[in-house]
């Protein structure tokens, strides 16, 4: 098999992002199942293998990376997420709007996964269980992304957490609510004795000291470009373009519409985040920031 034994009873897909597979007896749980034509032949000589009477999909957020195989023809008994992710799953309008601030249609070919919408049979609440399996909320990233902790103490953090390619590509990593993110990833630190291993969405596989390593490292990306949007708001007053377009140029990254479309949605997020220090101004129709006098 594809697959990699990480415990008792959990099993590893690698790619990006990775799958989670936890075989209790006569029920599968797959979480994430991922993208693309050769996860669905995976996931599918994994399902005859193991051969459940019921197979659980497990999908911790709305990016349609993570289960977009699900939609394509993966055979499954019922489709778990959380309620409040549930909705931009189910219409896929929704999902762009919170991603991309466009009402883009899911057949759009700026977009880089399908996102076709997909029915949730079960709609949790974030902090639960399912079966066997614990699930913690970690927003930021999503408002309702989720981590999935298993018995065998294998620890699911997908996309809360990002490897350092993945950093040193995007640059600017993207949450809904980086400040919320940020909250999240010191929590992240406070759990690590709870899993002996942590598998991330897009990233490597790591041990606790691995996971403060990293949780630091995404917590300075976030910080650094909180304090790059902030130092330049404090001179110019500035519009989402302009500070998303200042803070590309401090990164050397390769740029296309849907990346800087995804750092735009990105920057709204930080003046979220920022709002306590920040005010609106409208300079010849056009909405600019800048930092509150005090
Ligand atoms: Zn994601």
């Amino acid at each position: 098999m594809a697959i990699e034994r990480l415990g008792d009873k959990t099993y590893l897909l690698r790619g990006s992002p990775a799958t989670i597979i936890y075989n209790d007896d006569d029920e599968l749980y797959i979480i994430d199942p991922g993208h693309g034509k050769k996860r669905i032949k995976q996931l599918r000589k994994v399902i005859r293998e193991f051969n459940p009477d019921k197979i659980n999909i497990v999908i911790t957020h709305y990016h349609s990376d993570h289960y977009s195989s699900a939609i394509s023809g993966l055979p499954f008994t019922r489709i778990v997420a959380t309620k409040l992710d549930a909705p931009m799953i189910e219409y896929p309008e929704y999902r762009l709007v919170a991603t991309f601030g466009y009402p883009f249609s899911g057949e759009d070919n700026l977009l880089l996964y399908r996102a076709e919408p997909l029915s949730v049979d079960v709609k949790i609440e974030p902090n639960s269980t399912l079966g066997p399996l614990q699930l913690i909320h970690l927003p930021g990233h999503t408002p309702g992304h989720i981590s999935v902790l298993t018995p065998d103490s294998i620890l699911y953090v997908a996309d809360a957490l990002f490897g350092e390619k993945v950093l040193e590509t995007y640059g600017i990593p993207y949450h809904y609510k980086p400040c919320i993110a940020k909250r999240t990833l010191s929590e992240l630190v406070e759990r690590k004795e709870e899993a002996e291993t942590i598998v991330l969405g897009h990233g490597p596989r790591v041990d606790s000291l691995g996971l403060e390593k990293l949780v630091n490292i995404n917590i300075k990306a976030i910080e650094s470009v909180e304090k790059d949007i902030y130092e330049f708001l404090s001179s110019n007053p500035s519009s989402i373009q302009e500070i998303s377009r200042y803070i590309l140029e401090r990164r050397s990254l390769s740029l296309s519409p849907s990346l800087v479309l995804l750092v735009e949605s990105t920057v709204r997020g930080y003046i979220v985040c920022l709002r306590e220090y920040l005010e609106p101004i409208v300079d010849r129709g056009v909405v600019r920031w800048r930092v509150t006098k005090r």
